[in-house]
């Protein structure tokens, strides 16, 4: 075995292969060259600068935006028998001095920085009398000034270029459309880099969305105990108020469900983010505040009880789901007053017009997708210029074709009443005009003797509101600026006013009735065949939970379900057997072979 990066990547990660593109980059920095990588969630971007550290002399400095995923790489690391370590606010001086000795004398393999510290003269001034192997940088669409996750400090980065123009710098991100990318290239000033892009595809996901509002709680609630009992999942609402109430209701029905929000104390925060990676079957309830940094792998589902502001951040937070490679789900319900809340909160906002313009398309286009009724997956990919040649057959469109109706005339109505009522009223009102409902507005304003009074009796109100949901979303109707939430016409309308051109919306569905793709196929994560492999798995559960606890550590850092899904169907009764599990390396063969293989072998004898 003469390729030092393969040879790390058998001996000390305890994996078989690369994965695609992991080879290239990896050969790439070790030669000394810049690389700019991206990746999906869970493609494997750790070990494209991992590798690089430990073959390349000198230390790979790490800058990652966020603590949380700082300390579990680490932790992570240092069981795989790695040098690592941390620098960040939350040590004492002692701590941070004896690393920054440890760093001098070329005793680490890697050091994660926050961007923040990294800039600061006495850690430039650290770096200059150290060796140094790389420079990673993590989430490096921070960079962006468009992107949700924009840092300050991030921008300052190209200084390592001026400083320290012989080390190679590698930019990674999960997340990066064009514009994106280009401003990671220029802003860090990875003029030379070379650009790897993977599939943005995560084929393990199942995406669903559905749009009933008024029950989204309970069918959130049937979606958790049919598909994830006992299992990690991730819940996310737009307001504090709402992730608090949902994790309170979730609660009453057993679960256990914590709340995360930025109005919680970072102690409260922080305890029930270590929960969430320490225990099984925790589910979060949270605003967006959650999430970044967060690389538990065992996560199964994640659900929206809102609707997302773009494409990127509905991707980037369903894509927390399922990083392991196993089954999971992008479960969604969102409805008519999202689009107008999400409306009406862009309308209001500080931004200037140049950033209002870019916010509003983005909210258009995630509408569009989660109106859409052609496959989720083959729009998803093709918004990040990806390409799938045909229908996924694991989403709900795929799954359950959506029926469309021929909703033409009806929209005429709708847009009519609109019109006749001067673009000055929201929602509601319209609908109770359409509807015949006399109401004191209605009389007040003489809307009763309107032509379009009470021309709408085919349809009830949810019906007709999810008529306004879906003309809203194509664009034929928006939400007024000054965000008192009436609705106006726009241009598009005229062709289906004057009768030129036919409108199929969708019948709406409740997620529930759409079943996922049968895991037979793909086992699911419970070996649920033979009862007796059950046990096994269960026992073999226990152990690493019991391991995990006394380190302090989340169970995935001692091994990933695949490594104990393997031992199950394995079952290995030798040391030697048991070293050929991907997962597991040197260290981990030394420290935990014995404990799991006397679990399996005490699971023989009972059985
Ligand atoms: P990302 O940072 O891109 O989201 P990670 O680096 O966390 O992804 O990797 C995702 C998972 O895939 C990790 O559990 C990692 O150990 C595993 N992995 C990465 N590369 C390989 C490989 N070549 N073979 C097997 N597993 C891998
Ligand atoms: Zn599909």
């Amino acid at each position: 075995m003469d390729d030092p990066a393969l040879h790390i990547l058998n001996s000390v990660f305890g994996y078989p292969a690369f994965r695609d593109q992991q080879q290239r980059i990896i050969t790439r920095l070790i030669a000394g060259h810049d690389a700019v990588v991206l990746m999906p969630t869970g493609g494997g971007k750790s070990l494209c600068y991992q590798i690089p550290a430990i073959v390349r002399p000198g230390t790979g400095i790490v800058i990652s935006p966020l603590i949380a995923l700082m300390q579990n790489q680490v932790a992570a690391l240092l069981q795989l028998g790695v040098r690592a370590a941390f620098l960040n606010s939350t040590q004492d001086a002692a701590t941070a001095q004896t690393i920054e000795q440890q760093l001098q004398r070329g005793e680490l393999d890697l050091l994660y920085v926050a961007p923040e510290r990294l800039m600061t003269p006495r850690f430039l001034t650290l770096l200059d009398r150290s060796a140094i192997a790389l420079f990673a940088i993590d989430e490096a669409h921070c960079v962006s000034q468009w992107g949700h996750d924009f840092r300050p400090e991030y921008i300052q980065l190209s200084v390592l270029h001026q400083r320290y123009p012989q080390v190679p710098r590698i930019a990674l991100t999960a997340t990066a459309d064009g514009p994106t990318r280009q401003e990671i290239m220029k802003q860090l000033a990875l003029h030379n880099a070379e650009l790897f892009v993977s599939g943005f595809d995560r084929p393990n996901i199942c995406y669903r969305i559905a749009q009933n509002h008024d029950k989204a709680r309970e069918a959130l609630l049937r979606f958790i105990q049919t598909d994830h009992d006992n299992e990690a999942g991730i819940v996310y609402c737009l307001s504090r108020n709402k992730v608090d109430q949902t994790a309170t209701w979730l609660q009453g029905q057993g679960f256990t469900a914590l709340p995360y929000h930025a109005g919680l104390s970072a102690e409260v925060r922080q305890q029930h983010q270590d929960r969430f990676l320490k225990e099984d079957g925790v589910i979060i309830v949270a605003t967006i505040a959650f999430g970044m940094g967060i690389d538990k792998p065992d996560v199964r589902f994640v659900a929206h009880l809102n609707l997302p502001k773009s494409i990127e951040a509905y991707y980037q937070e369903t894509g927390r789901a399922g990083r392991d490679g196993r089954p999971a789900d992008a479960w969604m319900m969102y409805g008519l007053q999202d689009v107008i809340l999400l409306k009406q909160m862009m309308a209001a906002s500080e931004a200037d017009a140049a950033h209002k313009r870019v916010e509003h398309h983005k909210l258009e286009s995630m509408l569009g997708f989660a109106e859409l009724t052609g496959c989720r997956r083959q729009a998803l990919l093709a918004y990040f210029s990806d390409h799938l040649d045909h229908p996924c057959g694991n989403c709900d469109n795929c799954l359950s074709p959506v029926a469309t109706w021929d909703a033409t005339v009806v929209a005429q109505k709708a847009l009519s009443c609109v019109h006749r009522t001067e673009q000055r009223f929201g929602v509601n009102y319209v609908i109770d005009v359409l509807l015949k409902h006399a109401t004191p507005r209605i009389v007040d304003n003489r809307h009763d003797q309107l032509s379009v009074y009470g021309i709408g009796a085919e349809l009830d109100a949810s019906q007709w509101r999810s008529v306004f949901r879906q003309l809203i979303a194509r664009g034929f109707l928006t939400v007024d600026i000054q965000g008192h939430g009436n609705l106006c016409l726009t241009e598009q309308c005229r062709p289906l006013l004057r009768g030129e051109q036919t409108l199929w919306l969708r019948h709406d569905t409740k997620p529930a009735a759409v079943a996922r793709k049968d895991r037979t196929a793909q086992p699911a994560i419970k070996p649920a065949a033979k009862p007796e492999t059950n046990t096994l798995w269960e026992a073999l559960r226990a152990c690493r939970k019991r391991l995990a606890s006394e380190l302090g550590l989340p169970p995935y850092v001692i091994f990933h379900d695949a490594t104990l899904m393997q031992m199950c169907e394995q079952r290995p009764t030798t040391r030697a057997h048991f070293a050929q599990l991907s997962g597991v390396g040197k260290t981990k063969l030394e420290r935990y072979a014995d404990v799991f293989l006397e679990v399996i072998k005490q699971h023989y004898e009972t059985a």
